[in-house]
């Protein structure tokens, strides 16, 4: 992401975290620009080293995951269960309400893409799981695969 829309996102979420009565600090600010600069989802411990290449500032993996779970709390990043890594939201900058997120993710270049799932699909898909008697806490869909991108360099 070029350094412009980085900005445009980080005064986007700023806004959003005003909105929402919580502040975007400088850290946090900071922990969202690196995920946003990130080729793909990092690792708490991979923030912690980003965090002291850019900053020079050793973060404790306890203030970093604090930092991650404010920025997943505020919808400004997400974390993928299936790689225990964070990504930035993709939609900080749309204006429409923010849809239940899956995640296709490229088993080659590691590469997300945050696409909403759509709302008849989520009902269906809502229905026959609680017929099975399973109870859902998190819907949530990550679905690993190949990217349109690693698919033509094969
Ligand atoms: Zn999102
Ligand atoms: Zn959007
Ligand atoms: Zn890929």
């Amino acid at each position: 992401m070029n350094q412009s829309i980085t900005s445009k996102t980080l005064q986007n979420a700023e806004a959003m975290c005003l909105e929402a009565g919580v502040r975007l600090t400088t850290k946090r600010k900071r922990a969202l620009s690196l995920l946003l600069n990130a080729p793909a989802p990092i690792s708490a411990y991979e923030l912690i080293d980003e965090y002291k290449n850019q900053y020079q500032e050793s973060l404790t993996p306890m203030s970093a995951y604090r930092m991650l779970n404010f920025l997943v709390d505020e919808m400004l990043a997400h974390k993928l269960q299936s790689v225990n890594k964070y990504t930035a939201c993709e939609h900080i900058n749309c204006n429409h309400a923010h849809e239940l997120p899956q995640f296709l993710i490229c088993d080659t270049c590691k590469s997300v893409s945050e696409a909403g799932i759509k709302e008849d699909t989520l009902k269906k898909l809502k229905v026959d799981v609680t017929e099975t008697g399973f109870s859902l806490n998190n819907q949530q869909l990550e679905l690993h695969g190949t990217c349109r991108n690693c698919q033509s360099a094969q």
